[in-house]
Order: C-alpha cells, then structure tokens, then sequence
C-alpha cells in the first residue's frame, strides 16, 4: 500500500509518476542520480510482439501461505489476460531468489526503511515496496515486497480478517510490482484504500492494458 494513515496527505510517499497512464523511467539507486535505469530489452521485444512475459516470483517469507499467494499471481495472470505469467520459484537457493523478479520478504514494522532514504521506497505500514528498476517499456525490471507479519495498524482485526488483509496488500503490491499506479475508484484493487478490494475492476484492468498492451 502507498497509504500511510499514520501520515497526513500531504506527506503520503510518491513513488511511481504516472504520464499519461505510462510509469516514467525511474532510477531507483540512491547516491546515484545520473545513472540509467535499467533496460530490458527482452521484455519490450515480447510486449512487442504479443508474446508472454515470464516474470518469476520468490519467496523468502517463510510461513508466508502460498495459497494465498498463487491466489493474488493468478488474479493478476487473469486481469493480463495471461501475458504476464508468474513462475514461482518454491525453496528457491538465495542465489536464485536473489535474481528473481519479484521477491517477497517479511520486515519487522520498526525496521522497515525510510520513504526519504530511497526515491522509489514506501513505508506505508503493512508492506514496503522497493522497484530496482523500471525500464521504459513500463515493465518492471525487478522488485521486492516487504510485508509486515501483523502490522499495527491492523492488530485490532480477528485473525481471519488479519489474514484476508495480508491477501489484500499482496494482491495490491502485486500490482505495484506489474508497475501500476493507483486507480481513482474505491473500489478497485490498485486504489490507495483498496485494501478490502479482492477482485480486479475494469479501471484496474484497464490499467494493465495500457502497460502490457492487451486486448
Ligand atoms: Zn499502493
């Protein structure tokens, strides 16, 4: 989630600029500002020629529940329509999750970095996204999510609901991750309240098909 309710508005993290529905080309390592993003060239050629996108995904959350995870990949496999299509990489070696698309961590809530210390960083209390890089194609070269186990804001919630919200954020950085920026509508998954939103709108899908150029 972008939103911090612990922040007001006005100081609410920006990460990702959106130009008219593109995500700019975002260098994302700090200290050094003149330095190109990364390209991916592969990935543009396939968007090109309408072929699918094989993103893999790791997991070095443990206890993370993968049902829940195959849950949130296959709904946004789906919103593509199958152009983009997860691999997940299960007890993968840390070389490997290293060099994965995407890679989910869980971060102690305390630890959780700084919005100011990294341009393209959220700490927005449940999760914290970190882009390595965003090439021009939009896709996302690279990305981890951090989730807070039982983030704060949240203890007042049942177990169940606790588990539900941990869907909701996954699906929703997920989003983050396919480098969408926030809908309007509330009840889209990709709105910065989005959290209680499970299925994809059509303002969401909408927002895939301008990056990956489905039909
Ligand atoms: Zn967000």
């Amino acid at each position: 989630m972008l939103f911090n309710p612990l922040l007001p508005l006005s100081a609410q993290p920006v990460f990702i600029q959106p130009e008219n529905g593109r995500i700019l080309a975002t260098n994302t390592k700090p200290n050094s500002p003149k330095s190109q993003p990364k390209q991916s060239p592969k990935w543009q050629q396939l968007i090109n020629q309408s072929k699918p996108i094989p993103l893999s995904v790791a997991v070095g959350a443990e206890g993370l529940p993968l049902t829940l995870l195959k849950k949130a990949l296959v709904t946004w496999e789906v919103g593509t329509q199958h152009r983009v299509q997860f691999q997940l990489l299960e007890d993968a070696a840390p070389k490997a999750m290293q060099s994965a698309d995407i890679l989910l961590l869980w971060a102690e809530e305390t630890a959780l970095p700084q919005q100011e210390a990294h341009p393209s960083a959220h700490n927005t209390g449940r999760a914290w996204l970190h882009v390595k890089a965003i090439n021009q194609s939009p896709v996302i070269v690279g990305s981890t999510i951090e989730l807070v186990h039982y983030p704060t804001i949240d203890a007042y919630l049942s177990p169940l609901q606790q588990t539900n919200r941990l869907y909701t954020t996954l699906l929703h950085e997920l989003g983050h991750a396919l480098g969408l920026n926030h809908a309007k509508n509330t009840t889209s998954v990709m709105h910065p309240f989005g959290w209680k939103n499970t299925e994809l709108t059509a303002e969401d899908s909408g927002l895939i098909f301008q990056l990956y150029g489905t039909t």
